[in-house]
C-alpha cells in the first residue's frame, strides 16, 4: 500500500528516523506527531525540546556531534545570562533562543501550538507536518526520593541521577489530541503507524496517554512498527538503560516489546541483536533485522526503507 505514514517521535532518536522517512516519502505521505511532555516554561519561554529536535533535524541543522541543538550554535545569551546572575542550568544557544521566542510570542497572540510548529516547519523549509500530540499542555512528572519533579529538572538539573519509582503525565487525562493526529490516525489512506526509537517510558508513553491515542492504536487497521531504541541491549544515549535497571527489566528489546505489547505488530532490532528474534516472535511480535544505528543521513534514510518495506508500506 503506498499510503499515507504516522510517526509518532520523541526526540533526538525518534527526530532521526523521522527525518530518514521524509527523504524516502513524497510530503504529503508524513504526519509526525511528537511528544510534548518535556515541555516546559523557562525564563518566561516556552521550551519544546522533542518538537525542536524533530524540527531541527528534519531541515537538516541539527549539531550531530553534540547529539542535540543546533549546528555552528554560539553561547553568548548564556554568557550574559549568567553574568547577570539568571538561573543558567538549562543551556539555550543564541539561535535556538530564537525558535523559543517565536513560539513563546505566537502563543500568547493565540495560536495553538499546532499553528506554532506549522509555522515554524514551514519556516524552515520542512513541507511534511509534524504536530504535537496535543495542544494541551501535558508534563512528564517523575518520582523519586525527593518526591514528584518536573521532567527538565530530573533531566537537566540533577541529570538523571535520582532514581525514579513512578512517571506521570500532568494533564492527562484531559489532553485533547491533536487536530493533525487525529486527522492522521483517521485517515482513510493511512498505511502504517512507526513508533520512532525513542524512550518508551518518557518519549512514547506521553503521546499513548493523550486522550483516545492508546484506543485508536489499539483498534488500528494497518500495521504499527517500533523501533527499538536499544542496541546491543543499551540505549545509545539518555535515561533508558537507567530506567530499565531500577524497574529490574533486564531483557533489553524483549522487556521493549513487551511494554508495548499489543500496541504493535511489529519490530525492528539491530542486526547484533538477531539473538533477541525468537523470544520477540514468541512473544507474538514479527521481528525485522536492520542496521538500527543513525549517525549520518545515510544511515536514516537506509533505515526509514527498512522500515517501511516491514511494515509493507510501498515507496
Ligand atoms: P529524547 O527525548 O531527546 O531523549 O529522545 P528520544 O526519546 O527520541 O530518544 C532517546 C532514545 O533514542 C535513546 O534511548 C537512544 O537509545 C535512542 N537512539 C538515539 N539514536 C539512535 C539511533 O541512531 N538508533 C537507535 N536505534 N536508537 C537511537
Amino acid at each position: 500500500m503506498n499510503g499515507h505514514v504516522l510517526a509518532l517521535s520523541g526526540g533526538v532518536g525518534g527526530a532521526k528516523l523521522a527525518a530518514g522517512l521524509a527523504d524516502v516519502l513524497a510530503p504529503g505521505r508524513l504526519t509526525v506527531a511528537v511528544n510534548t511532555g518535556d515541555d516546559f516554561e523557562h525564563l518566561g519561554l516556552t521550551i519544546c525540546p522533542d518538537i525542536d529536535s524533530v524540527l531541527y533535524t528534519m531541515a537538516g541543522l541539527n549539531d550531530r556531534q553534540r547529539g542535540w541543538g543546533m549546528a555552528n550554535e554560539s553561547w553568548h545569551m548564556m554568557e550574559q545570562l549568567r553574568r547577570l546572575g539568571e538561573e543558567d542550568w538549562f543551556n539555550l544557544g543564541d539561535r535556538d533562543l530564537a525558535t523559543h521566542i517565536a513560539r513563546t510570542w505566537r502563543l500568547r497572540a493565540g495560536s495553538s501550538l499546532s499553528q506554532v510548529t506549522a509555522h515554524l516547519a514551514t519556516s524552515l523549509g520542512i513541507a511534511q507536518q509534524i504536530v504535537p500530540m496535543s495542544d494541551n499542555p501535558v508534563r512528564t512528572q517523575v518520582h523519586t526520593g525527593n518526591g514528584w519533579t518536573d521532567f527538565q529538572r530530573w533531566f537537566v538539573s540533577e541529570q538523571c541521577r535520582p532514581a525514579v519509582s513512578e512517571i506521570r503525565f500532568a494533564g492527562t487525562p484531559g489532553a485533547v489530541i491533536s487536530p493533525g493526529l487525529a486527522e492522521a490516525l483517521a485517515r482513510e489512506d493511512l498505511a502504517a503507524i512507526v513508533i520512532c526509537p525513542s524512550n518508551p517510558f518518557l518519549s512514547v508513553d506521553p503521546v499513548l496517554a493523550v486522550d483516545g491515542v492508546r484506543e485508536a492504536l489499539m483498534n488500528r487497521a494497518v500495521p504499527c512498527i517500533a523501533v527499538s531504541p536499544l542496541i546491543g541491549g543499551r540505549a545509545l544515549k539518555g535515561p533508558l538503560s537507567k530506567l530499565l535497571a531500577e524497574r529490574d527489566l533486564r531483557r533489553g528489546n524483549i522487556d521493549i516489546a513487551q511494554h508495548y505489547g499489543a500496541l504493535v505488530d511489529s519490530i525492528v532490532i539491530d542486526r547484533g541483536d538477531a539473538d533477541d528474534a525468537p523470544a520477540l516472535r514468541e512473544g507474538g511480535h514479527a521481528v525485522t533485522l536492520a542496521e538500527t544505528l543513525m549517525r549520518s543521513a545515510a544511515d536514516q534514510e537506509r533505515l526509514a526503507r527498512d522500515v517501511l518495506a516491514a511494515a509493507g508500506v510501498e515507496l
